[in-house]
């Protein structure tokens, strides 16, 4: 599969902007972009650190994937994104190797990039996102 690099990091909060402030006032980071994703039932706020972006999502639906999480867990580190090239054949290569997949097929995330996630039962627990930004192959 071969990712070029850890895209972003995913994290669950209660409150977006408190989570912000604490990126922006403790770790200096700048937050560029908050969007909300209703396909996720969540809102999201991106940070840049080197190559690698920190996701906040706040669960805008209490029944959504990240209210649950919250419900279960609490706040903390939900997914892990791999940046991949042809997501729809890394989908099928770890189809064949047994991996359970959540998404069969690609659907669209924050930022306009194509996500999918694979079952954490298959991956020692780590809910992993694979993403491909094609976007920047056109521009
Ligand atoms: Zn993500």
């Amino acid at each position: 599969m071969k990712p070029s690099h850890i895209e972003h990091i995913g994290i669950a909060v209660i409150n977006l902007e408190d989570a912000i402030s604490f990126y922006e006032k403790v770790l200096g980071l700048t937050c560029y972009n908050i969007e909300e994703v209703p396909d996720q039932k969540v809102r999201t706020a991106f940070f840049m650190v080197g190559q690698t972006k920190i996701e906040l999502l706040e669960s805008t639906d209490p029944e959504g994937p990240i209210g649950k999480f919250i419900q279960k867990k609490g706040e903390g580190i939900h997914h892990i994104a791999f940046s991949v090239e042809k997501i729809e054949e890394q989908l099928m290569h770890a189809s064949k190797l047994g991996i359970t997949l959540i998404d069969c097929k690609p659907r669209k995330g924050a930022e306009g990039l194509d996500i999918a996630f694979l079952h954490p039962k298959a991956t020692s627990g780590v809910l992993i996102e694979l993403c491909e930004n094609k976007t920047h192959l056109t521009g």
